[in-house]
Parts: structure tokens; C-alpha cells; sequence
């Protein structure tokens, strides 16, 4: 076999026969490959993937931490101080050299470990959303991984999806390809099966698909021919280069902040050292190099140069947490634009309803009829108005109907262990249920009725129509069409009464479209049918188009329920709350799609159609979309301009799509959602997230999530910069302040520094990392969905944030330097302890501030107070933070290394009282914003609350 196979490969398959090909393949048409086949193909050429780049290793990962200009400089000015300890031996050890080593290090383990943890995420992103393709194997139809096909399977390839594979068409309907990934060619090709004689470039092999490319109408079935790197695409691609890093626009925004800062610090820490050699009375090398330690230790400290990295942490953590609630992200910007989106426009059938169809009610020439039964079981039978039995003229006009119905259709109805269910679209599994119910068989159908062409179904044309050979009358070839209603009139020009073909009168044209609207004011989705005969000399044509969808013969209307799902309405109400407008646009009728929008609570019952939407100009438009809230009958060229005026207003968008051609409406769209289970991997890919369980109520869900992660970066950001300016502050008034709080060498002479280098590249690694992560998974403040969405465009770092992080930033610093004062002689307040004592006082109250400030951080507005205790994570990460920190008081080899003194329980005492005023001086500053903030702007009509965030 294996000679066989590569023999095909080599012989360029679009010259040979279908049948050629599959002899060489070992495969079967209809059965395909075998499973053992399937597997021992795998193993030997390997899975169906382009080969990509390897990820670097772990120690290059490693090494990347230390690419920092500053961090590069501490470790230097490490190694200088080592290489003075050498000399003056002042010390038992090089414990300054040692303790900046330690926390360099630690610094590049916490930054690793933050780095893989995002990586994870993003490849367990990739993961979810693996491409998958249908295959036949052991005779039966499954949807497999993509990566696992091989030379031989036989592939169906249905519009939107996107060809796994090189493959040899074995059937083609109506297939047209879009190739431009491949051939550049913008239109799409149309395929046929024959084989081509002459050796033709890519783009005129019309009988063969290729991998990389997508379905744009029909379908088609194909032999495999080449998989990963032979395909086509594999030998263009070469070598896949690893994804670029995508960065998201809060990342680039923070990158700005981090730079802006990182200058502010390094401008003041230069200032502050030339302050110190210029001004102070500094002896010696080794008291000149402390000073210089120090200013490369507080650019460190206070530059947040990880800010994009633990954005990316938290981004990615809330992608699990979204892909929990079934919305699946493929961008990570998404998770941040999802929290502003104001208006999410929706597909009706599945998302908004169950999709779960079940054909109700049949209307033909003579009245109407009513099924019973429940879901997909083929029982329940059928009966006439006022429950007698269906029969006569009626009767024989109902089973034509539903012949059609049941024959223009490729879905199928099986049952397993007892139980029925539908394969392949529901809307015509239903029509297969209803024409079991009324006790048409398929064996009976099948053998009458041979298929010899389809015009298949789009969203845009509403119609689908088969073309069949009747057994029961040879030589004639019989068009059955089903599709909406109101389209599908157009074409007829007759209609079926009993067994009579009669003349549709206008008036009766008029009745039919009343009773269309009858039914779809029942919340009832309704489809028409009809057929026509075709002369006998069409027979043997090979293709069909939709030109054969006229004249035709109305054979009646069938209604069918949808039910809403039964979390939309809460869903739906949940969204307005929150400020954010649902928006319904369906290809359904629009008194369906109007009375199941009252239903969901969803608008006042108004639709617009697509067809009114084109008679409108652009100003109309912009209009229309401020007040309508259902657009039915639309088209997926309708969504992009919907999209578009939305857009006008200023709104950030979210709208789903699952059809092939809702794909420019999901890439214009600011948040595009595709459907997982129903949507084709055309608009997956288009898409910025995508639901698995094709659900509104998950949109719902992703905004709330979205919303919560954007505060939460918040938060970890008013924690990170108040810190980091608190450290900058203590540091800058100390030296300029040195001589007013009395901080001198004892007997007066000499310089001294607030706090050590070490000290201050200890509290940055101790408190900014646990608690600035915790607070990064802070739980959703309760009120995120009762707040209107965040404004397009607004900072992520707000005048009223920048206020609060400087408001918190000082009063750290003046702490802190009251704390020094008070335990040193001298200065405005008189003490008596050492240098080594008011170092130690200091270093414990700065901590300590951190750690109060982390309840502050959680909001600008609302008290610490509310939802104290929410949060585990973060009285976990205080606790630890202050363990370490008394260990460090405490512990004689990291008192030596970070020269501390032991503290009594006063001296904690005192700190603490110190430390928390920064906890209450935020509150007072809060309880004054929210008196503001209630005085000012009072809740607007809809109840919603100004931000609070
Ligand atoms: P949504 O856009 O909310 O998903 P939808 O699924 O109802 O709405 P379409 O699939 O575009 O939108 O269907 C539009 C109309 O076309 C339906 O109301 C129905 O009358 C008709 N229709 C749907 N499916 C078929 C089909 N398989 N064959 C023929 N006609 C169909």
C-alpha cells in the first residue's frame, strides 16, 4: 500500500479519475478508510500538520529575565560590592552582595513562573480551538481532529468549512472554493469532478481541494491525496514560524505608563544620588557605592518594567475562566474590549432559542393539520382541526408536501438504543420527523425518488431545492424546493388543490401570506414548499442553478417551533441591567422573530426587514438602529452594515455569526462571537471568541467576566504604582529632607540613608508579588453588571485612579519618615534609638503600609470594608508577606544581610498604627467621592448607577 500511496502523490491526481485515485488510495468511496487503516497511515507519514518552529528552551526563557539594562546594573553593582567586601572585610560575609543576588534571582523565578503560566494559557487557548473535520470511515460519518486525517479518508466539505487537507473531489455540489490563501484569486472557483487531461496551474485544478481553503457554497466530497507539509500549502509555508506575540491595546497602554514612569524614577533617582555626593558628607568608596546602589535598587524597585507580564497573567487566567463559562477566546484583546461593549447583537435561532425544532402545524389548499408528539421521535401522528383524522383531498395534498419536505433535505433521523435523534440541520430534521408522523417511509421514498442534483441552501438565497428521477414516473425528472415562505411564493405560479395543479390567483396569494403571517405570529418558524416537473429533455443535464426555482407548484406551509432557551430571558435582562442593548437579527420572519422578542423581553415587538433596511440610506439607517432593537429577513450583508452604523454611535459592538459569509460582520464587529457547535470554521476563524455551547447566556457571562478582569487589573495596578511611588517618595523626601528629621550619623557627622538597598528591593519583591497576584484574582465585585460599560477609549488609569495612587503614594512616605524621625535623636521629633533600630522601624512601617494599602487598591469608591473577607487569596498573601518580613526582623542571617535589629511588640505595635492611616485617610477620601458622586449624578431612568469602578 505504502507504494501505491506515494505513486498517487506523484502522479498529480487531478489528471486521473476519481476512481484512479481511490484505487491507488486503497480507499473506499462511500466507507472510506477502515480505522486500523486510518491508524496505521497516521503512524507512518505522521500527522497532518505544518511543521512549526520549537518553542525555546526552559534556559533561554530563564536567561530572558535578566534582559534588563536595570537588572543587568544591580547585578554588577552586586558583584562591585562583593569585590569591595573583599577588601575591607567589614562583614563576615558579602551579605549586601548576597541578599541583592538572592532577590535578583527570586525577581527572575516569580517573572518565569508568571511568563509559563501565561504560555500555558495561551496553548491550552490553541487547544480549544483545534480544528476539526468530517470524515467517513468504517462507512460512518465523524468529525474528527484535523491533525489525524490521512492520505486515503474520505472528506465532506460542506460551505464554511475549511479543507483540512489536499483532497481529490469525488462529488462536487454546486462546490465553490475560496482560494485566495493559496492562488491569490479573490473569487471564488466553482469545482467539478472530471479529470483534467493537461498539467494546469493550482488555480485551474478545479477537481481538487486544497488545505487552507474554505467552502463558500455547496458541498463536496473528496479523497485525501496529501496531508501536513505535501500539501500545497505546506510546501508555500515551509517552516511555520511560532505565532507573533500578540500584545493587546491595555498592554501597549501600560507599556507607555511603565516607560513614562521607569523615566520619572530614573531622573529622580539620579537627582537624588547627585544630591546626596553633591550636598551630604559622603566618605569613602564604599559609602559612595551604597549611595549608587541605591539609586539602581530604587529604579528597580519602582519600575513596574513586569506590568505587560502580569497583564498577560491575568488576561490569561480570565480566559479560563471565560472558556469555563463556554466562551472560548482566540484574541486576548477581547477579554479587555469585552468589558465595554455596549450593544450585543445576536443571532436568534440557537443562541437566543434552544434549535431543538419540531414541525407543528402543516397548512396545504384544504386547511390545516396539527402534529403531535414531542422532539425527534417519529410518533404523535397527525390530525385535522378539531382532532379528526387527516384525510380526502387534504390528506393527499399533506403527504405531497411533506415529501417534498423530507426530500429536499440532508439531514437524517436515526435511532440509538430507542432513543431518535436528528443528524445535520434541525430545521430539516424536523420536516423528516413530520413526515414520518404523518406515516411517509423512508425505504418507500427512497426507492421512488432518485437524487440527481441540489441547489443547495443559503442564508441569502432562503431556498433549497433537490432535483429528482421519479421511478413512479420514468423519463420525467421532478424539482422539489422548500424554503421561506414569502421567497419562495415569488416562484410559484400554481398551486396544488387535491390532485389538481391550479393557477395562483393574486388574491389566494394574499391569503397565503396572511396565514404565513398567521403562523408566525404563533412564535411559529415557517417554511413553504413546492416542486414542478421538468421536461423530459433536462433529464441527464448535470448541473443545476437556481434557475430552476420558478414556475413552480405550492404545495403548502409548514410552522415549527423554536422555544426559546430557558436562560436567555434572565440573560437578556441581566445584559440591560448592565447597560448593554440585545440586539436580535435573524434570517427568520419578522413577526417570528418579533413575537419571540417579546417573549425573551427583548425589545416592544418592533422589527425591521432586510429588505427595508436596503431601500434605506445610510442617515435612515443610523436612525433605525438607535430605536429597533429585531432585524429579520436579513442577510449577512445586512449584519456588516448594522455593524457599521452601530458603530457610528459610538458603540462597541459584540455581534455572533455562524454562516460563511457573516465573517466581514465578525471581523468588523469590535467583539466578533462564532458559534462552536453550529458555526462554520470560516466564521470561527473570524471570530474573536467562540462559544461552545452556541449559548446568548454565555455572551452574558464573557461580559461579566470581561469586566471583572478588567477591574481587577485595576486594582493590581492602583496597588503596584501606589507602592512603587510610596518606596520612590520615602526614599526622595528622606535625602532631601535628612538633616529636618534627623538623620545623621551618630555624633552628628556623615550621611545616612533612610533605607537600604536591600531593604527596598525586599519590599517590592515581597509585596508585589503574592498580594499584586491575588488581588489579579480578585472575585467579581457584585455590582460589575449593574454599572453602565466602561467607555470606549477611557484610560485604564483614570485622573481619579492617578489622584488616589499619589493621595496613597505620600501619605506612605510622610509615615514612614515620621516613624524614622520619632526613633532617631534629633529632628522634629525627638528619639533615642540607633541608625540600625530607626532603619529597621522604617522598613517595618513601609511594609506594613503595602499591606493595608492592598484593601484600599480593591476600589477608588467603594469602603475596604464591603467584601473584606471575599477574598482568600489575598489574607494568604498578607499573611505571607508579613511572615517574611518578620523573619527578615528577626531571623540573625537575614538581620545581618538586610541589617535589621530585633523589634518588640510596642515597636510592631507602633508601625501598625502608623502603617494603617494610609487604610484611613483612602476611606474618608472615598466616603467624600461617593457623597460626591451621589449628590451630583443620580441613577439614570434605567436604575443604572454611575460607574463605580
Ligand atoms: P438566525 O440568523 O437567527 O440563525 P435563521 O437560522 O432562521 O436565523 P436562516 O438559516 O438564514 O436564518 O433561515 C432563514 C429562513 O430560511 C428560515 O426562516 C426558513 O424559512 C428558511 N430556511 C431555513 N433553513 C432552511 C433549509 N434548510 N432549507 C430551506 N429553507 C430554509
Amino acid at each position: 500500500m505504502d507504494s501505491t500511496m506515494s505513486r498517487t502523490e506523484a502522479a498529480e491526481p487531478h489528471r486521473q479519475t476519481a476512481d484512479d485515485v481511490l484505487a491507488a488510495l486503497d480507499s473506499d468511496p462511500r466507507s472510506g478508510l477502515t480505522q486500523r487503516q486510518a491508524r496505521q497511515r497516521l503512524d507512518r507519514v505522521g500527522a497532518n500538520a505544518l511543521a512549526a518552529e520549537s518553542p525555546p528552551p526552559a534556559w533561554k526563557k530563564i536567561l530572558a529575565q535578566f534582559a534588563n539594562v536595570l537588572v543587568i546594573l544591580l547585578l554588577v553593582a552586586a558583584l562591585i560590592s562583593a569585590g569591595l567586601w573583599l577588601f575591607e572585610r567589614d562583614s563576615a560575609l558579602p551579605f549586601e552582595a548576597m541578599a541583592i543576588f538572592a532577590i535578583v534571582l527570586l525577581n527572575a523565578a516569580m517573572g518565569y513562573i508568571q511568563d509559563a503560566r501565561a504560555e500555558q494559557a495561551v496553548a491550552a487557548l490553541q487547544k480549544m480551538s483545534a480544528a476539526h473535520a468530517t470524515v467517513v470511515r468504517d462507512g460512518t460519518r465523524q468529525s474528527i481532529l484535523a491533525t489525524e486525517i490521512v492520505p486515503g479518508d474520505i472528506i465532506l466539505i460542506e460551505e464554511g468549512d475549511t479543507v483540512p487537507a489536499d483532497a481529490r473531489l469525488i462529488e462536487a455540489v454546486s462546490l465553490q472554493m475560496a482560494e485566495a490563501p493559496l492562488t491569490g484569486e479573490s473569487l471564488p472557483v466553482t469545482k467539478a469532478v472530471a479529470p483534467i487531461p493537461s498539467d494546469v496551474p493550482l488555480g485551474d485544478r478545479r477537481n481538487m481541494i486544497f488545505s487552507g481553503t474554505a467552502a463558500t457554497y455547496g458541498r463536496g466530497r473528496a479523497v485525501v491525496v496529501a496531508t501536513g507539509m505535501q500539501t500545497q500549502i505546506g510546501r508555500i509555508a515551509g517552516m511555520l514560524e511560532g505565532a507573533p506575540e500578540e500584545t493587546t491595546p491595555l498592554q501597549r497602554e501600560l507599556d507607555k505608563v511603565g516607560r513614562l514612569l521607569g523615566a520619572i524614577v530614573v531622573v529622580i533617582a539620579v537627582v537624588m544620588i547627585a544630591t546626596i555626593l553633591l550636598v551630604e558628607n559622603v566618605h569613602g568608596i564604599s559609602a559612595i557605592f551604597d549611595v549608587l546602589i541605591l539609586g539602581v535598587a530604587l529604579a528597580v524597585a519602582a519600575i513596574p518594567e513586569g506590568l505587560p507580564a502580569i497583564v498577560t497573567a491575568v488576561l490569561a487566567i480570565g480566559v479560563q475562566r471565560m472558556a469555563k463559562r463556554h466562551a472560548i477566546i482566540r484574541h486576548l484583546a477581547a477579554v479587555e474590549t469585552l468589558g465595554s461593549a455596549d450593544v450585543v447583537a445576536s443571532d436568534k435561532t440557537g443562541t437566543l432559542t434552544r434549535n431543538e425544532m419540531t414541525v407543528r402545524v402543516i397548512i396545504t389548499a384544504s386547511g390545516r393539520a396539527t402534529f403531535g408528539g414531542t422532539g425527534d421521535d417519529p410518533q404523535g401522528g397527525l390530525s385535522a382541526d378539531g382532532g379528526a383524522a387527516v384525510d380526502g383531498d387534504q390528506l393527499a395534498e399533506t403527504l405531497r408536501a411533506l415529501t417534498a419536505a423530507d426530500r429536499a433535505n440532508n439531514a437524517a433521523l436515526v435511532e440509538r438504543d430507542g432513543r431518535w435523534s436528528v443528524q445535520g440541520d434541525p430545521t430539516e430534521g424536523a420536516l423528516i420527523v413530520a413526515a414520518r408522523k404523518a406515516g411517509l417511509e423512508r425505504e418507500a421514498l427512497d426507492a421512488r425518488f432518485e437524487r440527481v442534483g441540489e441547489v443547495p441552501f443559503s442564508s441569502e438565497r432562503k431556498l433549497m431545492s433537490t432535483v429528482h428521477s421519479d421511478g413512479d414516473e420514468p423519463g420525467r425528472l421532478v424539482v422539489l424546493t422548500k424554503g421561506a415562505p414569502d421567497v419562495l411564493l415569488e416562484r410559484c405560479s400554481h398551486e396544488l388543490a387535491g390532485n389538481e395543479v391550479r393557477p395562483l390567483s393574486e388574491a389566494r396569494r394574499g391569503e397565503i401570506a396572511a396565514l404565513n403571517d398567521q403562523l408566525a405570529g404563533e412564535a411559529l418558524r415557517t417554511l413553504g414548499l413546492a416542486f414542478r416537473t421538468l421536461p423530459e429533455e433536462t433529464a441527464g443535464t448535470e448541473a443545476f442553478d437556481d434557475g430552476i426555482e420558478r414556475d413552480l407548484v405550492f404545495l403548502g406551509l409548514v410552522g415549527m417551533i423554536d422555544p426559546p432557551r430557558d436562560e436567555a430571558r434572565a440573560a437578556i435582562e441581566r445584559a440591560k441591567a448592565a447597560g448593554i442593548r440585545p440586539i436580535m437579527i435573524t434570517g427568520d420572519h419578522p413577526v417570528t422573530a418579533s413575537v419571540i422578542a417579546a417573549e425573551l423581553g427583548l425589545s416592544d415587538g418592533r422589527a425591521a426587514t432586510g429588505a427595508e433596511l436596503e431601500a434605506m440610506s445610510e442617515e435612515a439607517l443610523d436612525e433605525t438602529v438607535r430605536e429597533v432593537s429585531v432585524f429579520a429577513r436579513v442577510s449577512p450583508e445586512h449584519k456588516l452594515r448594522i455593524v457599521k452604523a452601530l458603530q457610528r454611535h459610538h458603540k462597541t459592538v459584540a455581534m455572533t455569526g455562524d454562516g460563511v459569509n457573516d465573517a466581514p460582520a465578525l471581523k468588523t464587529a469590535d467583539i466578533g462571537i462564532a458559534m462552536g457547535i453550529a458555526g462554520t470554521d470560516v466564521s470561527k476563524q473570524s471570530a474573536d471568541i467562540v462559544l461552545a455551547d452556541d449559548n446568548f447566556a454565555s455572551i452574558v457571562a464573557a461580559v461579566e467576566e470581561g469586566r471583572a478582569i478588567y477591574a481587577n487589573i485595576r486594582k493590581f495596578l492602583r496597588y503596584l504604582l501606589s507602592s512603587n511611588i510610596g518606596e520612590v517618595m520615602t526614599m526622595f523626601f528622606g535625602v532631601l529632607l535628612a538633616e529636618a528629621i534627623g538623620l545623621t550619623a551618630a555624633g552628628g557627622g556623615g550621611f545616612v540613608l533612610p533605607l537600604l538597598a536591600t531593604q527596598i528591593l525586599w519590599i517590592n519583591l515581597v509585596t508585589d508579588g503574592a498580594p499584586a497576584l491575588a488581588l489579579g484574582v480578585d472575585p467579581a465585585d457584585a455590582g460589575v453588571m449593574r454599572q453602565p460599560p466602561r467607555p470606549r477609549g477611557e484610560r485604564v488609569i483614570t485622573p481619579a485612579m492617578w489622584a488616589g495612587i499619589l493621595l496613597v503614594g505620600l501619605v506612605m512616605a510622610a509615615g514612614t519618615l515620621v516613624v524614622l524621625d520619632a526613633c532617631l535623636p534629633g529632628g522634629w521629633i525627638e528619639g533615642s534609638g540607633t541608625i540600625v533600630y530607626a532603619q529597621t522601624m522604617a522598613f517595618t512601617t513601609l511594609t506594613l503600609f503595602q499591606l493595608f494599602n492592598v484593601f484600599n487598591a480593591r476600589s477608588d469608591h467603594t469602603s475596604a470594608f464591603v467584601g473584606l473577607f471575599a477574598n482568600r487569596w489575598l489574607w494568604a498573601a498578607v499573611g505571607l508577606s508579613a511572615v517574611l518580613h518578620a523573619a527578615v526582623v528577626y531571623v540573625p542571617f537575614l538581620q545581618a544581610a538586610f541589617s535589621t535589629t530585633n523589634l518588640g511588640a510596642a515597636d510592631w505595635l507602633f508601625c501598625a498604627v502608623v502603617a494603617s492611616s494610609v487604610l484611613w485617610v483612602r476611606e474618608a477620601g472615598k466616603f467624600i467621592g461617593r457623597a460626591l458622586v451621589q449628590g451630583s449624578r443620580p441613577a439614570n431612568a434605567d436604575g443604572i448607577k454611575p460607574s463605580l469602578q
